[in-house]
């Protein structure tokens, strides 16, 4: 990486950034040490967290969702006060060191520029060895997903193409990628988001690399989609996509599609490529029972125990509270234990049930928080000094709008009220200014620690009556 940073961090910082990704190296393996950790600078160290900065948007996700808790484990080997990882995105001009090519930053005039091929490779297949067949756990919910996967990646056609549908944090992309792990041993193989296929898609007609583009594509054994139902409107795109998949299709290629609706449900997708989803084997993963939730939770208690290398007490009543409360989302199972044990390591005891209960208010049943629009409408319209006329008037002064569209993003992440539902709530404006405000929030928190600030009192002030933070 770029030497001027990682000769600062040794005058400015206590952390060790360096040995803290050599570990990190060790413990990912090399792999995705050069694709993601070794990207990471360390750019500033507070008392209780510190700041880390990645290039792209899509790095950051990337890593937010797949390595945060292990590098924050690692971190916390050399600073024990770190409770927290706060990554921030700084574009990375200088790319003369770098081995490998981050698709972000190829331009026309860059006269270093390798073969698209050879980039898409390293762009395209993110496939993580940590979700795999051998740590999915089934149940009633996802049984026939997880066989249906299973056999697709033990024998080619079986299944074409195999289409898994199920709602948010239920296990998909575990799946897909636990297909693409083992395919990938003696297969080629492509994972890729349908965001990022159309991402990639119009970036090289842009530069005009159509050709490689298909070409790439249409050269692979195994193509892997996750989340098919961003893949929208451009009537190119379909039709490129519908192509490629037929020839796939044709030269026996396998594909595997995921998304959050059955394929007819799908929107603003062509129909004949809707057909050709449902013509192979769809199916889906359904909220997860009672058994796989404590299931899963054991798994995950124990999986930390091992990480942490000390015996996670949670109670048998907490575990019991938290499959009995959190029913719709594995994902949230795992985020509750993970909360569990940021509170544990911070007050340096396991949290009672009702200490429990406050931890993970909004992860629990949200009609039980009595957190309503009317309520959200309150506080912020008191937190900015506005009145709730104005706050729902259609007039667009600075002073108004923001609190506005707080109020608006307040209502989208703590309730479960759907768009035209909260626009109704707002006056009646239109889904698009709801989407087009949560946004505009969501960006501004990143930039801006006082928004990111605000957005953390209300939050508290909703959810806990309290001002402060826990
Ligand atoms: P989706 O793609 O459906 O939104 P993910 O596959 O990202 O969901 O799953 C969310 C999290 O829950 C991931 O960390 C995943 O590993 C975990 N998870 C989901 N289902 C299972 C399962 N059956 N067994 C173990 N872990 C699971
Ligand atoms: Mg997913």
């Amino acid at each position: 990486m770029n030497n001027t940073y990682t000769h600062k961090n040794f005058e400015k910082f206590n952390l060790d950034w360096t040995s803290v990704q050599a570990e990190l190296k060790l413990k990912l393996g090399l792999e995705v040490y050069e694709s993601w950790i070794k990207k990471i600078n360390l750019v500033e160290e507070f008392n209780n967290y510190i700041l880390l900065a990645v290039p792209t948007r899509f790095i950051r996700d990337w890593i937010t969702s797949r390595y945060l808790d292990q590098i924050l484990q690692t971190i916390k080997k050399y600073k024990k006060e770190i409770i927290r990882i706060e990554l921030k995105i700084i574009e990375n001009k200088d790319n003369e060191n770098q081995n490998s090519i981050d698709l972000d930053h190829i331009t026309e005039d860059n006269n270093k520029k390798v073969s698209f091929i050879k980039e898409s490779r390293l762009q395209y297949n993110r496939i993580d060895p940590n979700k795999r067949f051998e740590n999915f756990l089934t149940g009633s919910s996802n049984k026939i997903a997880f066989e249906a996967s299973l056999k697709v990646s033990e024998t080619i056609s079986h299944y074409n193409p195999l289409y898994i549908y199920g709602g948010v944090g239920l296990g998909k992309t575990h799946l897909l990628n636990s297909i693409g792990y083992e395919m990938n041993k003696n297969k080629k193989v492509m994972f890729i988001s349908a965001e990022r296929f159309m991402y990639q898609f119009v970036k090289s007609i842009k530069s005009n690399d159509m050709v490689k583009f298909k070409e790439y594509f249409r050269n692979t054994d195994v193509l892997i989609i996750d989340d098919i139902q961003f893949m929208n409107g451009k009537e190119a795109m379909q039709e490129e996509f519908f192509h490629t998949f037929n020839a796939l299709l044709d030269k026996g290629s396998q594909i595997i599609v995921s998304a959050d609706r059955p394929p007819n449900k799908l929107l603003r997708i062509q129909e004949r490529i809707k057909s050709r989803f449902s013509g192979g084997l769809v199916v889906d993963i359904q909220k997860p029972e009672f058994d796989l939730r404590k299931k899963i939770l054991d798994h995950k208690i124990n999986e930390l125990t091992n990480l942490y290398s000390y015996k996670l007490n949670i109670s048998e009543e907490i575990q019991n509270f938290i499959s009995s409360k959190i029913t719709t989302n594995v994902r949230e199972l795992v985020g509750a234990v993970n909360r569990i044990i940021s509170f544990s390591r911070i007050y340096n005891k396991m949290p009672s049930l009702p200490e429990t209960k406050v931890v993970l208010k909004d992860l629990l049943n949200l009609t039980e928080n009595n957190v309503t629009i009317e309520s959200i409408q309150t506080i912020v319209c008191k937190f900015f000094k506005i009145s709730k006329n104005e706050m729902l008037s259609s007039r667009r002064s600075r002073y108004l709008v923001r609190p506005r569209q707080t109020a608006i993003y307040l209502t989208k992440i703590l309730t479960t009220k759907s768009l035209p539902e909260i626009g109704r709530e707002f006056s009646n404006r239109d889904h698009t200014t709801i989407i087009h405000s949560v946004k505009t929030i969501e960006r501004l928190k990143e930039k801006n620690p006082d928004m990111n600030n605000n957005i953390n009192k209300l939050k508290n002030i909703i959810l806990y009556n309290k001002e402060n933070e826990i």
